[in-house]
């Protein structure tokens, strides 16, 4: 339920509606904003009480209940579109941005010429795995705590805000020194401990897309981590459906679904939905025209040789391509990266 206050409603006025809520047992968050305060009662259960219960106290304007079951990650909640600071770069506002890199950092060099590429290229977030989830225990897992340590090296030596891949709780103090964004994988997304977790820890998350999760479960997702105290960035990177002359399907119509429901960010992720290098591009290119705030796309400097998705990584000639077109089309809708 969302208790819209009047706007001047007093603290006193504000504090019995929270009183209220929690006699019921109920979570309550406050939004503040410029000219009034919006107050979201939280609770699976807030059916079981009218809405009159809040809507006779004094300064309350209106009492709407959400049939919608995410409620921190709705527009109703908070109306402007959210802004998510990675470490100096802004996700969400006009400006696209480009997160770019390795999908596993493999070598300190790898992770530099890439690094340093994209970056020239015009990314401004550098991507790469340091716990890498593979479907088989017998796949290259990742360089782990020492993947961690170059990617800290590089934010530093090359003043670039970093994103990574966490996959459990207990990593939670290494990453937090050591990345500006962290990534909550496709498989992890209703991993909801770690999400906690991830929510409590002060650093924004970058939240993919279950395999099989639809945009109402995703969103819950969000909320799980926004009620921790969070900050998102939603990542849309193809769902499993029947069709299979690509890796995942790639569900622009999530982008549109999330601006209009939904005041996070969200960007896109053609690399794993494609699988393959040459379709990459055409699905980034519809990404921005979908309106997405941004895309995150493995680069390597030799794709033939990597260690993980090698098959849909680009090389360095391909993404220097593709981020040109995407200028272009970034400029058509009064945007730029
Ligand atoms: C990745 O970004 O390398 C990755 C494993 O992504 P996802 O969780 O979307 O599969
Ligand atoms: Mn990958």
């Amino acid at each position: 339920m969302i208790v819209e206050m009047d706007r001047g409603a007093s603290e006193e006025q504000i504090q019995a509606v929270v009183s209220r809520a929690e006699s019921y047992h109920f979570g309550v968050q406050l939004n503040r904003g410029t000219d009034k305060v919006v107050v979201a009662i939280l609770g699976g259960d807030t059916s079981r009480v009218s809405t009159e219960v809040f809507a006779v106290l004094p300064g309350v304007a209106s009492v709407t209940r959400i049939m919608r079951p995410y409620k921190l990650a709705s527009r109703e909640f908070h109306s402007r579109p959210s802004l998510v600071d990675v470490g100096g770069v802004v996700v969400g506002g006009e400006r696209l941005v480009m997160i770019a890199g390795p999908c596993a950092v493999e070598s300190r060099e790898q992770l530099e010429q890439t690094a340093d590429y994209v970056l020239s290229a015009g990314a401004r977030i550098v991507r790469g795995g340091a716990y890498k989830p593979r479907t088989s225990p017998f796949s290259f897992q990742g360089l782990g705590d020492e993947g961690l340590d170059l990617l800290a090296e590089l934010r530093s030596t090359r003043r670039v805000p970093v994103t990574s891949e966490i996959m459990d709780a207990y990593q939670l103090d290494a990453m937090v020194d050591a990345v500006d964004l962290l990534q909550v994988g496709a498989r992890n997304m209703q991993n909801f401990t770690l999400l906690r977790a991830v929510g409590q820890s002060g650093k924004p998350c970058l939240l993919k897309r279950g395999l099989a999760a639809t945009v109402t479960e995703w969103l819950q997702a969000a909320d799980y981590l926004l009620a921790s105290g969070g900050q998102v960035i939603m990542c849309e990177r193809g769902i499993r459906t029947f069709e299979d002359s690509t890796r995942f399907t790639l569900d622009l119509s999530s982008v549109a679904v999330i601006k209009q429901n939904s005041h996070l960010p969200v960007i896109v992720d053609p690399s794993h939905a494609a699988g393959h290098h040459r379709l990459v591009p055409s699905l980034a290119r519809a990404a921005v025209a979908a309106g997405a705030d941004g895309l995150i796309v493995e680069v390597h400097p030799d794709p033939q040789n990597a260690l993980s998705d090698s098959l849909q990584s680009l090389d360095f000639p391909s993404f220097g391509h593709l981020m040109q077109e995407l200028d272009a089309i970034a400029k058509v809708l009064g945007r730029s990266f």
